[in-house]
């Protein structure tokens, strides 16, 4: 019998994930299929039950619902508890588990470019559910200081004492942000600035950026964002967001079925659909 995996989310239609986790079963020659499902906030209680009673193996939760499924799951990991989202569920005999493989994909998917957090000062831009997860996982390395700035400061506020990590830590608006950038030596965006409609726009000015350091936008459609050009011509280098993508589905893949997935494959794979090299 085919294995079934899933991702909830609404909109579901432009998910990279079926492509990327069918791929890899058929590289392992696993008979499981991974399946897209549009599921409206109300029904999502029943999507989840069904999920249980088709004897799905895992799957993924996406916007809006990373938040929102937790109270129909059985158990929640400890970091997606405190990150109070669950991105990948996997079914263990009928007990339903989330976790959150977003800020470890993140920070996985940095190994490229930084070998360690440790000593780094780190400025996140935007406090959503991304942001959340990134800040509550780097906060566990021993940065020297991650400061967060975001359009609606009280949000960065909210975030910082939340964390349940010892980290310093400062809330800013995006215009302190931009005064103060010379500071970082790892920048992270995370807003959806520089998406469609608002390709040409970017969350803060890069005048005064580091020339050593790295700006990492979580977006990966497109795959160079307003920011990312801005830094590049700047001097800096750039990350953009398909390192966490393929990190994320590749943890999720590992908790599913206890292998970690060729991720140079996963990444040609994405960037194959998005049109890159
Ligand atoms: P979210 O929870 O809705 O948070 C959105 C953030 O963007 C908030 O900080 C919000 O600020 C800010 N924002 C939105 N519109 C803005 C504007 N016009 N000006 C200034 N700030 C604005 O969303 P999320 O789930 O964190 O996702 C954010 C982005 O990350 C999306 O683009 C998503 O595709 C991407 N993402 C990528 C990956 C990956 O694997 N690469 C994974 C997850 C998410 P306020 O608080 O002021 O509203």
């Amino acid at each position: 019998m085919k294995k079934l995996f899933a991702v909830l989310g609404n909109p579901i239609g432009h998910s990279m994930s079926p492509v990327m986790h069918n791929d890899l079963f058929s590289l392992y020659n696993m008979n499981a299929v991974y399946l897209p499902f549009q599921v409206k906030e109300e029904e999502l209680k029943e999507a989840v039950n069904g999920l249980r009673a088709l004897g799905a193996v895992g799957f993924n939760v996406t916007v809006p619902h990373k938040s929102t499924i937790m109270p129909f799951l059985d158990e929640i990991d400890e970091l997606a508890a405190s990150i109070g989202a669950v991105n990948t569920v996997v079914n263990q005999n009928g007990k339903l588990i989330g976790y959150n493989t977003d800020g470890l994909g993140f920070l996985k998917g940095l190994d490229e470019y930084v070998t360690k957090i440790e000593g780094h000062k780190i400025l996140v831009i935007g406090a959503g559910g991304a942001a959340r997860a990134i800040y509550f996982t780097l906060a566990k390395e021993n940065p020297v200081q991650i400061d967060i700035a975001n359009r609606t400061v009280e949000k960065a506020v909210e975030l910082i004492t939340e964390c349940p990590y010892s980290i310093t830590s400062r809330a800013l608006t995006l215009e302190e942000a931009g005064n103060y950038l010379g500071e970082y030596d790892l920048i992270i965006q995370t807003t959806m600035i520089g998406m469609e409609p608002n390709t040409e726009e970017q969350p803060i000015s890069l005048e005064n950026i580091n020339k050593q350091a790295l700006v990492c936008d979580i977006i990966y459609n497109p795959l160079e964002t307003s920011i990312l050009r801005d830094a590049k011509e700047r001097g800096a280098a750039v990350q953009n967001g398909i390192n966490m993508f393929v990190y994320q589905g590749a943890l999720a893949f590992e908790i599913w079925t206890g292998r970690l997935p060729d991720i140079q494959r996963m990444k040609e794979n994405v960037l194959r659909q998005l049109g890159g090299k």
